[in-house]
């Protein structure tokens, strides 16, 4: 017996009743290019996803894709834990030459294992170890991963409850904007802080994402970043940015923090830093931060050389040449903005975002899948963000062009009327 339309598939009776994208976008990927996907019925889908932020540079780039191919040919190494290779020399050293020295970033790069939470579970490790504290503060709407670390620190109490046991060593505070106008910026913190009786213990460290990603694209303003940067000098408390989703371009300069003019003491970065969609992360310190022990932190896929390899080819390719990249980025999220302002109907109550993410706020809770599962059908991968299911986020390969971006506006607004 053939899968087909009245057979259950494999994904339904074996793949786990945890899978989730596949739910919303029910059809069988084959084929991804550029900023498009392709099913195995031929039907095209413009990508306003680019793989939850994996996919800065597009499916299958071409420059890294020719970069891997010719490493694979050449027998390169695939496999190598944390052993010295040659296409780990080249990442490290493109990576200093080209992101950390002329940022002037103090950094040292640490592999953590290969994906986001793992980058953050060591930050967390690290700055406790450091600090000889427990408590770590985390925001509200926060998102930082799926391992118990990074439940800690994150928001969303649905994904909380899966961790089975509690939570803790953590304090949530408000996010930038949280308590609209009502606290000044970090007053509950700095009150909290400065309370003997508040019994907050005195922090390791704050984790903070510039923009909120999965958390409804809050973006935090920059004088609310130098603040909290101030505050955590102040209280000797070590600031982490989570610069998983918002880095490698994405609100336009590599790292999203450098428009605030903030330099966290850890920073963790993922998603598209192989830019080809390869498992790949970097926990990054101030190098007096380097207390660890050799292989106090491990993990068997922390050497994933083809990663290696294409985050080398991104790098040369996209960030050698001055602000290119950046001001492409801000040119195209202009025009993104510029539209969203034009054609705002009647039920969207705000926008916001930078760079190329952003996020369209609806009045109704329900209203967000409704437009995104209907955008689907129109042929566009757009997804929500945030608890309640009234924030459509749009989040294009910044190698996106002009007329695709504004094709895939014209049917996300179709799908909002279609909604309506
Ligand atoms: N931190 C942020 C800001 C994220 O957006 C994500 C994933 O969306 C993570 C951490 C977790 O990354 P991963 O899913 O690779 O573990």
């Amino acid at each position: 017996m053939t899968e087909g339309r009245d057979v259950p598939s494999v994904f339904e009776t074996l793949e786990s009743e945890v899978r989730s994208y596949c739910r919303g976008w029910p059809t069988v990927f084959d084929r991804a290019h550029d900023s498009r996907m392709y099913d195995e019925g031929g039907h095209e889908y413009l990508d306003f996803f680019a793989g939850a932020g994996s996919l800065n540079y597009g499916h299958n780039n071409p420059v890294l894709k020719r970069a891997l191919i010719d490493y694979i040919e050449q027998d390169g190494v695939t496999h190598g834990l944390d052993m010295s290779t040659t296409a780990k020399r080249a990442f490290l050293e493109s990576f200093r030459n080209v992101i950390l020295r002329p940022r002037d970033l103090p950094y040292k790069v640490m592999f953590p294992g290969p994906t986001g939470t793992n980058a953050v579970e060591s930050a967390l490790k690290l700055a406790r170890k450091v600090k000889g504290r427990e408590p770590v503060v985390s925001f509200t709407n926060a998102f930082h991963g799926m391992s118990l670390g990074s439940l800690a620190v994150t928001g969303n109490a649905f994904k909380r409850a899966g961790a089975g046991i509690p939570l803790a060593h953590t304090v949530l505070m408000p996010y930038d904007g949280y308590l609209g106008d009502q606290v000044p910026d970090h007053l509950l913190l700095e009150g909290l802080l400065a309370d003997d009786g508040s019994g907050l213990d005195t922090p390791a460290a704050v984790i903070v994402e510039t923009v909120q990603g999965e958390g409804g694209i809050n973006v935090a303003r920059a004088e609310w970043l130098r603040a909290l940067q101030e505050l955590c000098h102040r209280k000797d408390m070590l600031l982490i940015v989570d610069d998983i989703q918002m880095g490698c371009g994405r609100t336009g300069a590599f790292f999203s923090f450098e428009e605030a003019g903030i330099t966290p003491d850890i920073v963790t970065v993922s998603k598209s830093l192989s830019g080809y969609g390869l498992p790949m992360a970097l926990t990054l310190f101030r190098p007096e931060l380097d207390v660890w022990e050799p292989g106090e932190h491990s993990g068997t896929f922390r050497g994933n050389n083809p990663a290696f390899v294409t985050a080398t080819a991104a790098l040369q390719a996209y960030w050698t040449n001055g602000p290119v990249m950046e001001k492409q980025t801000r040119a195209l999220g202009e025009q993104l903005d510029g539209a969203l302002a034009d054609e705002r109907p009647q039920d969207v109550t705000t926008y916001r975002g930078r760079g190329l993410v952003w996020g369209v706020e609806f009045r109704h809770e329900g209203r967000a899948s409704a437009v995104v599962r209907r955008a689907f059908d129109l042929g566009l991968l757009v997804e929500t963000s945030g608890t309640r299911d009234r924030i459509v986020k749009l989040l294009p390969a910044l190698t996106i062009t002009r007329d695709e971006l504004e094709e895939g506006l014209r049917i996300l607004g179709r799908a909002v009327r279609d909604t309506a």
